[in-house]
């Protein structure tokens, strides 16, 4: 069979996609990114935002065409076979040879209001072990799982992944509140991969997030600690994202604009977008004040305080 395979609205490593790959490739299937000038027995699409494009009507030259991931369908999942396969990392050149993308848990189990995950996965439960993330001499983890500290499964994976000396980074973020002294203690001994990540997307978590890092600190980690900022409310975001530009420079707020997960289009307000262009550039965020951002000609964003 010849097999196209499409990431409808990202260029980041799409895990579905490189598991699709090695599945077919196994059956002697041949598999390559699409190309409208091809004709292919089946082309696989995957989506990850409700809000993007989808041009799957435009797909002509396939018998096939079959459509997955958040941004098309919440609760469609990969066949058992698929799903459990090593991914195809020949499919993304850019990923270099040490590194592994996977998840060690599904689902989370909190119900926050702009969050499309226990929505789609439900609440935490085991997924994969590291073991079988880290393959083929890909020490360097990228995990997405959602709420890792919030299982004891997960927390057991993180002493494994110290025990293996690998290096992660779980680019979803974890949960400040859960972050004891002994979870300090074994965060302090992972090899991060850039830096430790935190949702900080309330004002109480602002508080969180500075108990963990301190207690973090105790045992010894130097490095950054990068927080998703989600940005709902004008003046409490503001607050909460221009909060860590005194702190220290190890405090990397990041932005997030709120995005309501039961619309499929919607405008994003321009102050979220120049909040996050502002925040989002380091030397930015810290030389400049957000009222004196001038992110268009003729345009401060001390308007906005008005
Ligand atoms: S934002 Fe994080 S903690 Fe909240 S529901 Fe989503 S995954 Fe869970």
């Amino acid at each position: 069979m010849d097999i196209g395979l499409i990431p409808v609205d990202s260029n980041y490593p799409n895990l579905a996609l490189m598991k699709i790959s090695a599945w077919h490739k196994n059956n002697g299937d041949r598999v390559e990114w699409y190309n409208p000038f091809d004709h292919y027995d089946k082309v696989y699409m995957a989506k990850v935002f409700s809000f993007t494009e989808d041009y799957s009507q435009y797909i002509t030259n396939a018998e096939c065409v079959e459509k997955g991931g958040t941004g098309y369908d919440i609760k469609k999942v990969l066949p058992k076979e698929i799903d459990m396969i090593q991914p195809d990392y020949d499919l993304y050149p850019q990923v270099d040879k040490k590194t592994a993308y996977g998840f060690l848990t599904r689902g989370c189990p909190n119900k926050c209001k702009w969050c499309i995950v226990p929505k789609k996965e439900g609440k935490i439960k085991p997924y994969m072990d590291v073991e079988e993330i880290a393959i083929n001499g890909r020490n360097n983890l990228i995990l997405m799982d959602n709420n890792i500290l919030s299982s004891d499964y997960g927390i057991e994976q993180i002493e494994k992944i110290v025990r293996l000396g690998l290096k992660v980074d779980f680019n979803q973020g974890l949960d400040a509140r859960l972050v004891t002294d002994d979870i300090a203690r074994l965060l302090a001994r992972v090899k991060w991969i850039n830096r430790i990540r935190f949702g900080c997307d309330t004002q109480q978590q602002i508080v969180e997030v500075e108990r963990a890092a301190k207690l973090i600190d105790k045992y010894g980690y130097k490095g950054e600690y990068f927080l998703y900022c989600i940005l709902i409310n004008f003046e409490e975001s503001f607050n909460r994202v221009n909060y860590w530009k005194t702190k220290s420079r190890r405090f990397i707020p990041h932005c997030q604009p709120y995005r309501d997960i039961n619309k499929r289009h919607q405008i994003i307000p321009q102050w979220q977008k120049d909040m996050a262009r502002w925040a989002d550039k380091k030397e930015l965020y810290l030389t400049c004040d957000f009222k004196d951002f001038s992110p268009r000609k003729g345009f401060k964003c001390e308007e906005y305080f008005q």
